[in-house]
Formats: structure tokens, sequence, C-alpha cells
């Protein structure tokens, strides 16, 4: 798997109007786990061969955390959020999300529990590009919702809480890189999910507009949102109380 991360110019955090917190300042109780990973281990099949990617990972997120699991290209974060994420399945070792464990449940069961306490944001945005950022936002309730009827509302909530309410009906193609991870942002919370899960979610902003994105992040949890951050960068990573560092697959 490619890494854009690579390419990226330094982050300067000199552009934050809110600096890095390290969990103090934080007006919320850390809760009870929300995420456990247990003695996980991860390998691909690569023709004949079985690649170890992930060794014997261990850690557990609390309510109200802000983790950061940090690590160079190919350490294997990506990798490690599908598995927190429920996108894949570890090959050894228990993940156990809310008290649920993934290897036992159904597909059909992992995908619902996914789509209602997973807010996933990426680093190239993942918007769908002919729905309107109110139509994006919207999309994840159409398959799993906890607001029978009051998805609309909350996703125009939303995007006024990131600063959009006046480019609801535009198109990604309309939007910045900044104004479309915003949107992303506000999708990933249209079901009051868990955890937050963000793979290099400034990757692809220069670093005045990651600011912004990182500022973002650094209020939802202040009003108690858990928080899982995946990045290279430890100037990123200080944004976090708790970081994972992650080196040829272990931690
Ligand atoms: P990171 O996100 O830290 O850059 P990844 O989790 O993407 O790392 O990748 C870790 C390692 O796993 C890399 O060596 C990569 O080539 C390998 N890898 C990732 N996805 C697959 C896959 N689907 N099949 C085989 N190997 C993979
Ligand atoms: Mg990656």
């Amino acid at each position: 798997m490619s890494d854009e991360a690579e390419n990226i110019k330094p982050f300067k955090t000199e552009f934050c109007r809110i600096n890095p917190l390290n969990g103090y300042g934080k007006e919320h109780k850390i809760g009870a786990p929300v995420i456990e990973v247990i003695d996980v281990k991860k390998s691909y099949i690569l023709g004949e061969m079985e690649v170890p990617i992930l060794h014997d990972i261990n850690f557990v997120v609390h309510e109200g955390e802000f983790l950061a699991i940090m690590g160079p290209s190919g350490s294997g974060k990506s990798t490690l959020m599908n598995l927190i994420g429920f996108l894949d399945r570890p090959t050894e070792g228990k993940i156990i999300i809310k008290g649920s464990e993934i290897n036992k449940l159904s597909d059909k069961e992992v995908a619902r529990l996914r789509g209602l306490e997973i807010g996933f944001v990426f680093q190239v945005f993942n918007l769908i590009p002919r729905l309107t950022a109110l139509e994006n936002v919207e999309l994840p309730t159409y398959a799993n919702s906890k607001y029978e009827g009051g998805a609309r509302q909350r996703a125009k909530d939303l995007l006024r809480m990131v600063g959009l309410e006046d480019r609801m009906n535009h198109k990604p193609g309309e939007l910045s890189g900044g104004q479309s991870q915003r949107v992303a942002i506000a999708r990933a919370l249209i079901n009051d999910p868990a955890i937050i899960l963000a793979d290099e979610p400034t990757g692809n902003l220069d670093s005045k507009t990651g600011c912004e994105i990182l500022n973002i992040f650094t209020r939802l949890n202040r009003d108690g949102r858990t928080i899982i951050m995946i990045t290279h960068d430890p100037e990123i990573a200080k944004y976090a109380d708790k970081i994972v560092f992650l080196k040829d697959g272990s931690i």
C-alpha cells in the first residue's frame, strides 16, 4: 500500500490556535474502555507466503481519550486502523468495541456496529462527488441510524458546528480541502459514534488548514468525544493525550 504521507511538508503548529493539551485542561473525565486490543496479530497472505504485519498488539482506549497511533510509513498503522475500525479481522487475538468482540459477530453485525459506533475520517476525504455536503453527511444514516427521521436536521447542525452552514448545498468539487475534511468530520459524527478514527486526517492539507482540522478534533475531545488519530508526524501527535508508537508492527 502506498503512503502519501511521505510527500508531505513538515507540519507547523505555529498556525494552531488551540495548542496541544497533552491531557491537561480537560473538562471531562476519562470513562470506561471503548476499545480493547488484546494480543492481536495480523498477517497477510501473499501467494503461498504468510507475511506477518502486526505482532502482539495490546492497548485499551477509554471513553473521552484522544489517542494518537504514531509510526513511520509501512509500520502497520493503517492495518491497525482497519482492525480497530472493524473493517478487517485480526489473524489472532481479540478486538472488543463497547463490549462486543469482532470474532463473535457475523459480517452483518460487524457492519452494523461499525456504522453506528465508528466515525471514519481519511486522508483523502472520501466524499461522494455527485452528492451535496448535506447529502454526504446524511449518507451513513441510510444504512444505520440512531436518529429515525431526525437525520437531516442533525446533518445541518453538524455542518453548522464545523462552520459550513453556507456550504451545505455545495458539491465536493466546489469545496476546498479543508472544507471537504470538515464535511468528512460532520459525516463521521452523524450517528453519534463511540469513536472517531482518523487516518492521517491532515495529510493532504497545508499546515494552516491542518490546524483548523486539529482544532476541531481538540474541541470534540474536550466535549468528551473519543478520538483515535493515526499520524507519522510527532507535531500532530502532540494533540493527543496518549501516544502509541508502532514500529515494524509492534508497540
Ligand atoms: P502504514 O499505514 O503504517 O504506512 P500499512 O498498515 O499500510 O502501514 O502497511 C503495513 C505493511 O503491510 C506494509 O509493508 C504493507 O506493504 C503491508 N500491507 C498493507 N496492506 C496489505 C495487503 N492488503 N496485503 C498485503 N500486504 C499489505
Ligand atoms: Mg497508512
